[in-house]
């Protein structure tokens, strides 16, 4: 497969609003959703609105802003989830795992002697995810 950016990946769809999300943040340059396929509670991410497949193609002065709305998320996750940490992933190309082609983070509170769940395993239910958007929302907000 070309390693070209595709305006049809599902990321792109939520940022030009054709399909939901459970949104966490949103600025000029990046939104933070949740991961319907969650590695753990709480899992957000991270998203610039900049096209690119993953960090290898992107423009450097997307991670600024991108990585400066990590921290933020990272730090309410890990309060609103009342975590004992947070993991920070980014895939980049099949090879690593990417299965999504726009770039983005993953933010996941970590909990200590709790393994993660696998990557893209099961659908959460829609009401969890809501659930911890509101939480995280609110320690957005304070
Ligand atoms: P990656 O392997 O880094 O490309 O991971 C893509 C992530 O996107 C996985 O963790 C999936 O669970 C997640 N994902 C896929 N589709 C959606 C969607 N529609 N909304 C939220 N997360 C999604």
């Amino acid at each position: 497969m070309a390693e070209v950016y595709d305006p049809g990946n599902i990321f792109a769809k939520i940022l030009r609003g054709e399909i939901p999300s459970h949104r966490v943040y949103e600025d000029d340059a990046v939104i933070a959703f949740m991961d319907v396929m969650p590695q753990g509670p709480g899992h957000t991410l991270v998203v610039p609105k900049a096209p690119s497949r993953n960090l290898l193609d992107a423009n450097p002065s997307t991670f600024g802003p991108l990585f400066t709305v990590v921290q933020k998320v990272a730090l309410a996750a890990k309060k609103a989830l009342d975590a004992d940490g947070v993991t920070i992933l980014q895939f980049n190309e099949p090879a690593s795992g990417q299965t999504v082609y726009h770039l983005h983070v993953h933010v996941i509170p970590r909990f200590d002697g709790i393994p993660l769940k696998p990557h893209s395993g099961g659908m959460e239910k829609p009401e969890v995810l809501a659930g911890n958007a509101e939480k995280i929302r609110a320690a957005l907000g304070s």
